[in-house]
């Protein structure tokens, strides 16, 4: 049996069920993927009933058959299905949810299609389709009122909500006869509409992405720059670990540890020095003026080391030194004279004498530190009991 030409209306019906069936699988994929983003799952409510009014509606004007009253009933809930999945969608969209009354109407607007079984089909009809516009007309609203205040998402729904509304009065009021027929109109609303609201929810989700991207930027930046500050931190602190305060010369930890390391490979001249009668500094002219004395030395000292060499603060008023071997008893005796040149002065106006005694050994590399340094400290006792500001060589 040859089958009868498609009509308009059949290809119109055709199309729709596709939008609707491509706009429920692409939804629900979506949805099942990000659970939490329920404007997915309305969506795909929704297009659900726009098919079942779409197939119901085809089955109803194709079909005489006994059973049109079920059809009837699956019209309106389709009708019933889109339009209220329509209204939390729009709601999601624009950040709002509905009260405990508003979900009442919307269940009792979905049970409505089955009491036309048990109550007057018309009037349960009409109430459910009058409930029906007006989800339609609060989630145009609510679109509308966000989209004025600057939302971008609400704005595209509502121009596909506006449209749909335009479309459904004339769909009404060509069925009263008052405008011309124009058959399918409302696939078009709808299958517009559902293409706005898939637009929309990409607009969304790009912005939140874009949002959490510089989100996430800036926390790294923020990181990065905190990790640069700790890395800077913990190098001072290792500077500071190895650094005397008083004087800015390296500590006596510090010393040993390179001189160690130099000694390794190659010779080198050890250098002990104690200032003279220090305590008398102290005693007359303050501890304030003492630390400035300690800091005269240290600065002396501190011009002498060339590359391979190194001068710290051995502890209170003694100092430390490795020196090339070569020519270095005549250096030291050099800044021996180099203190009495200083030019420190006490609160009272009155010059301090600075002077030292010094203690120089020799050290083949590969040589015991310790050793070296009880000869240096020897020779510097030496010095000292010799009668100060003076320069004792113990032999290497
Ligand atoms: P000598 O000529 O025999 O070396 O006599 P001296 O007075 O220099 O030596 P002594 O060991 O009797 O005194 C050293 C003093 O150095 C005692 C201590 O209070 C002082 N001193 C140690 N460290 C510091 C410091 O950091 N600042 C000041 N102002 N004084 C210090
Ligand atoms: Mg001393
Ligand atoms: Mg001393």
């Amino acid at each position: 049996m040859a089958l009868p030409p498609p009509t308009a209306i059949h290809l119109i019906d055709a199309f729709g069920a596709g939008v609707y069936a491509l706009t429920i699988i692409n939804q629900v994929d979506l949805w099942w993927h990000r659970r939490h983003r329920r404007t997915h799952l309305w969506l795909a409510l929704s297009a659900t009933g726009a098919l079942l009014v779409d197939i119901s509606g085809f089955a109803l004007r194709t079909d005489t058959d006994p059973h049109a009253g079920w059809l009837g009933a699956v019209n309106m809930l389709g009708v019933a299905l889109a339009l209220v999945s329509l209204h939390e969608l729009t709601l999601a969209i624009v950040h709002r949810r509905s009260g405990k009354h508003v979900r009442i109407v919307e269940s009792a607007t979905l049970v409505a299609p089955g009491l036309i079984f048990v109550l007057p089909a018309a009037p349960v009809a009409a109430a459910m389709m009058l409930a029906a516009v007006l989800f339609l007309l609060t989630a145009m609203w609510q679109a509308i009122r966000s989209a004025r205040s600057g939302d971008p998402e609400a704005h595209v729904i509502a121009q596909g909500l506006s449209l749909l509304f335009l479309i459904l009065i004339y769909d009404v009021l060509s069925d009263q006869g008052l405008l011309p027929r124009v058959y399918g109109t409302p696939v078009f609303g709808f299958s517009f509409l559902y293409v706005c609201a898939a637009r929309a929810m990409r607009m969304r989700y790009d912005r939140e992405h874009r949002e959490l991207q510089d989100l996430r930027t800036g926390l790294e930046q923020r990181v990065q720059l905190r990790t640069e500050q700790l890395e800077a931190a913990n190098r001072q602190l290792a500077l500071l670990s190895r650094t005397d305060a008083l004087t800015g010369l390296a500590n006596r930890r510090s010393f040993i540890e390179s001189t160690r390391a130099r000694l390794h490979d190659a010779p080198g001249a050890l250098v002990m020095i104690d200032v003279d009668h220090f305590k008398q500094i102290n005693d007359r002219h303050g501890h304030a003026t003492g630390d400035e004395a300690l800091r005269a030395v240290a600065s002396a000292l501190g011009a002498i080391p060339s590359a391979h060499e190194l001068v710290a603060r051995w502890g209170g008023e003694e100092f430390i030194a490795l020196l090339e071997p070569d020519g270095a008893a005549a250096r030291v005796e050099r800044l021996r004279l180099t203190l009495h040149g200083i030019d420190l002065q006490a609160e009272d106006g009155s010059k301090i004498a600075l002077r030292a005694s010094f203690g120089l050994t020799f050290v083949a590399n590969g040589e015991d530190l310790d050793a070296a340094i009880a000869r240096a400290d020897h020779a510097l006792y030496e010095a000292k009991r010799g009668g100060r500001d003076r320069l004792v060589v113990a032999p290497g």
